[in-house]
């Protein structure tokens, strides 16, 4: 894209993890965003900032068979689509949270800008469809926001478990993951589907290859970490606003 960038989409999987930043940015509920899809269970606040640049974030709102947020691929998915086409955002930014990995680095607070989105669970040994399962996306190039940020870097990998089998680590071990989550590669594939940059910004809430069960420490953490994505977006879209991709 050559032009700069004037609308910026935040998504969110969980209302929780979203609250301290729209709280933050002051943005308004836009009950009328996904006016096409009345069915559509995402939310969207919104906010102009002083150069006129728009802001949406949008959460994946909730399940309404079972009461919870739409965590997962299926949410990410109808969230992404429904941001690009009512939306028309000219980048997408996924934030969230996610386990990290001692043996890469890894801490609990830790941010992470994405470089690679990977599904880690999408087994699926047909040639072609092997790919596909795995279906890596590369992130948007962002050395310049990593550098102001000073935030870590790595490869995102995506499922729909909380908790990880001995199978689901040896993918992630394979595909050299840093952080691991629920939404950025359904994300991905819907951005790369529209040709709409995405960055991941994760921030880490359990840390996966260590010694406390992954739904303990991430709810212990949920706060923190939410507290510091509410630090870290506003500096992303300060840095994203009004810059072409190029300079990113
Ligand atoms: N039990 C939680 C449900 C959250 S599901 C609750 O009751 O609130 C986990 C969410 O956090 C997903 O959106 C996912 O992207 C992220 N996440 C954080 N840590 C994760 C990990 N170790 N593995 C997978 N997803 C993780």
């Amino acid at each position: 894209m050559s032009t700069p960038i004037k609308t910026i989409a935040v998504l969110f999987a969980m209302d929780a993890e979203a609250a301290p930043l729209i709280a933050h940015l002051a943005l308004v509920e836009a009950p009328d965003a996904f006016a096409r899809s009345p069915r559509a269970p995402m939310k969207c606040y919104a906010g102009t900032l002083p150069s006129g640049t728009k802001v949406y974030v949008v959460c994946n709102g909730s399940c309404v068979k079972h009461n919870v947020c739409n965590v997962g691929t299926v949410g990410a998915a109808l969230s992404a689509y429904e941001t690009c086409v009512s939306l028309s955002p000219d980048v997408l930014v996924n934030a969230g949270t996610a386990g990290g990995f001692a043996k890469r680095g890894g801490a609990v607070g830790d941010v992470y800008l994405g470089t690679e989105f990977k599904n880690f669970d999408r087994r699926i040994p047909i040639p072609g469809y092997d790919a596909y399962g795995v279906g890596s996306y590369e992130a948007c190039a962002t050395p310049n926001l990593a550098a102001h940020l000073g935030c870590k870097r790595g490869v995102v990998c995506t499922g729909n478990s909380l908790d990880a089998t001995e199978t689901c680590r040896a993918a992630l071990e394979e595909y050299g993951a840093s952080v691991k989550e629920m939404e950025a590669a359904a994300i991905a594939h819907v951005a790369h589907l529209f040709d709409v940059p995405l960055i991941g910004v994760k921030t880490i809430t359990d840390i996966v290859d260590g010694p406390v069960a992954t739904q303990e420490e991430f709810l212990a953490n949920l706060g923190t970490a939410a507290a510091a994505l509410k630090d870290v977006v506003p500096k992303v879209i300060e840095f994203l606003d009004g810059k072409l991709v190029s300079e990113l």
